[in-house]
């Protein structure tokens, strides 16, 4: 697990103003995963989750309280700063309103800022697309009918063990487009309920006709290296380093990532999808060195 993962709920975030959001990072991408895999992205990672997944690779710890409007008008410069790094202007596409892209909101979990519906409501003109992705466990009421719901539940852990599956609050599934699941294969045939989809899951998708996506579980060795020398040195991280040192995580940086348990995890998940009719869902973003 990446970061501290203090577990909040809902209540942490009592006395936001109606306009704010604690956000953790804000990037431009290409997204990785799910529905929207490979399509241009720009990404913000709400901060603070109502969970502590022994596996979990991202950071969202740390947050700034941002407006709705400084978070989009920020956007253009993110996106603008992304092209002039490489040396080319920005691409039409990626300027004019609605932008060819999707709006991703990630965490942490991000329904446990109910501001976050209010927000969609005005980011949505100006992108393609919209999505969010949530553990399901809390209800974010009001989410506009345009975004997609990517709800990737996870399991109940207690002392390092892994219990069992962590059942979504029904209205989430209902509203749920598609569910995601983290995979792992069966470790020397002891049984771990990351790898095995629950039953719940496999009826959902039976009786409404959506999609499953499987992800194989990455293990790493250890942290990338880039963002732990930053916090050795004892300080915090603003915003825009968030944004930058904690998002990328390299395929490619050497002795980061466990192949040899990285290999039984996608071959097994890539067999599951196979007898159940579920989609393999690879984190593309890896392999590009993208945040
Ligand atoms: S729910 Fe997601 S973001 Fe939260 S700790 Fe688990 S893997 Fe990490």
């Amino acid at each position: 697990m990446f970061g501290i993962n203090e577990i909040v709920g809902k209540h942490f975030f009592k006395d936001a103003k109606k306009d704010e959001l604690l956000v953790a990072s804000r990037f431009f991408t290409l997204q990785g995963e799910g529905p929207y895999r490979g399509h241009p992205a720009y990404f913000i990672r709400l901060a603070k989750c109502n969970l502590a997944c022994s596996f979990c690779d991202t950071y969202f710890d740390s947050g700034d309280w941002r407006s709705f409007a400084s978070l989009i008008e920020e956007a253009d410069t993110v996106i603008n700063d992304f092209f002039l790094k490489r040396n080319m202007p920005t691409p039409s596409w990626a300027s004019d309103v609605p932008k060819k892209m999707v709006l991703v909101i990630t965490g942490g979990e991000p329904s446990l800022q109910d501001n976050l519906s209010a927000f969609l409501e005005e980011a949505q003109k100006l992108f393609q697309h919209t999505q969010i992705e949530s553990n399901g466990i809390s209800l974010l009421p009001n989410l506009p009918e345009s975004t997609t719901l990517v709800v990737s539940p996870k399991c109940l852990e207690k002392d390092s063990k892994v219990l069992r599956y962590l059942q979504p609050n029904q209205k989430m599934l209902d509203r749920a487009d598609y569910l995601k699941f983290v995979m792992s294969a069966l470790d020397d045939d002891k049984f771990s309920p990351y790898s095995e989809i629950p039953t719940w899951a496999h009826e959902w998708s039976a009786k409404t006709g959506k999609s499953v996506f499987v992800s194989p579980m990455n293990i790493y060795k250890k942290e990338p290296q880039r963002v732990k020398s930053i916090r050795d040195q004892g300080r915090d991280l603003t915003l825009a380093e968030r944004s930058d040192i904690n998002e990328i995580v390299s395929f490619w940086e050497p002795d980061l990532l466990d192949l040899k348990k990285n290999q039984r995890n996608h071959e097994y998940a890539a067999e599951y999808c196979m007898k159940h009719g579920f989609i393999l869902n690879l984190q593309i973003h890896l392999f590009a060195s993208l945040p």
